[in-house]
């Protein structure tokens, strides 16, 4: 039988302040060793599609916000969508992520219209949304419609925090009894937060290790926060590569069959971003399906990377580059499943 071993919050804390070189590669090898034997060293790939950059809400990290007025707003049209889900099914991905502000501008019926003809159009791929909080409903209603997954960062575990990081009409209960009930209708559910958003301690950080594996997440987003110059952060550090390396490492070890991606956000403050997230035990990669002529307009930091490269390009690009670690880019659907 196999024993379950569960640190302490000091022990916890403690880990994420490892500072000798040699500490952290041990770490990063026994998380990838983790999902190597999950994962079999396949990497899923999801095509992410920002369909509107408009959003109600107002976010103080991002740079998609309400009150940031510097923004050219776009909504793809419903064809649109289509041919963004075109282009990722030639190329093979069973994947279409669904992602954008909070958009009035889509109502749940034309949400609901879209989720329908991509089921009916793609019946062997799965649908994520990652599209803010709403109702129980409709939640309910785009389950129906034909939507699997649903990315829901929960941001900060910390109430004080989530206060320090959103305006008062934003609130943590809200968005925590959005990620209940997704689970409670059936969707595969992610979860997640920023490494280093201002006012973040190191205690926050353990309760959100805490939270996650209490949530048990199927998918979880861990990226390091960056700084958008039209935000009311924007003097803000960025978060550290290294101690978002060692959070994705200590998800791994504590949710072994989970979906991590090794995040855009990786890839911009560093070169090798993604691979580094990857061989900390990462598993997931999310390139962009979005048409060239919007990309640079869904900044929520400042310098994203892959906003000037056409889909086809930048996925064989993609493919060498993890090949080159030693690990084999799939595109089939890649379910949550419980290996161990
Ligand atoms: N509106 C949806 C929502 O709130 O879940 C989805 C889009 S939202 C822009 C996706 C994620 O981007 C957020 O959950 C947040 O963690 C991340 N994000 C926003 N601003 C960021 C920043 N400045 N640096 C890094 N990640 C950021």
């Amino acid at each position: 039988m196999a024993t379950e071993h569960t640190l302490e919050k000091d022990q916890l804390l403690s880990l994420l302040t490892i500072s000798q070189r040699e500490e952290k590669e041990y770490l990063f090898k026994k998380a990838r060793a983790l999902a190597d034997k999950v994962f079999e060293k396949k990497i899923y790939v999801r095509g992410l599609i920002e369909f509107t950059n408009y959003c109600r809400n107002d976010c103080y990290y991002c740079g998609i916000r309400k009150s940031n007025l510097r923004v050219e707003r776009y909504r793809l049209s419903k064809e649109q969508i289509l041919d963004c889900c075109q282009t990722g099914y030639r190329l093979g991905f069973r994947t279409f992520v669904l992602q954008g502000g909070e958009d009035p501008g889509f109502s749940q019926e034309a949400l609901v219209d879209i989720i329908s003809t991509i089921r009916n159009t793609y019946f062997d791929c799965a649908i994520t949304l990652s599209i803010g909080e709403k109702s129980y409903e409709q939640y309910q209603e785009l389950f129906r419609a034909g939507a699997n997954r649903y990315l829901l960062r929960h941001e900060t575990a910390n109430k004080e925090h989530y206060t320090k990081l959103h305006p008062p009409g934003q609130k943590q209960e809200n968005r925590l009894r959005c990620l209940s009930e997704l689970k409670k209708i059936g969707y595969q559910v992610g979860a997640g937060f920023m490494v280093g958003s201002p006012y973040q301690t190191g205690e926050n950080l353990v309760e959100d290790l805490l939270f996650l594996k209490e949530f048990q997440p199927e998918m979880i987003g861990v990226g390091p926060f960056i700084p958008h110059q039209d935000t009311p952060f924007k003097n803000c550090p960025r978060g550290d590569l290294d101690l978002t390396l060692i959070l994705i490492s200590i998800l791994r070890l504590m949710l072994p069959n989970a979906m991590i991606p090794a995040t855009t956000a990786l890839g911009t403050i560093h070169p090798q971003g993604r691979e580094l997230g990857i061989l900390a035990g990462a598993n997931v990669l999310m390139p962009n399906l979005s048409p060239i002529g919007v990309r640079k307009k869904y900044l929520l930091y400042d310098n994203k990377i892959c906003t000037d490269e056409e889909a086809v390009e930048g996925f064989a690009l993609l493919k060498k580059r993890i090949q080159k670690i030693g690990y084999e880019l799939v595109t089939d659907r890649g379910d949550f499943r419980k290996v161990i």
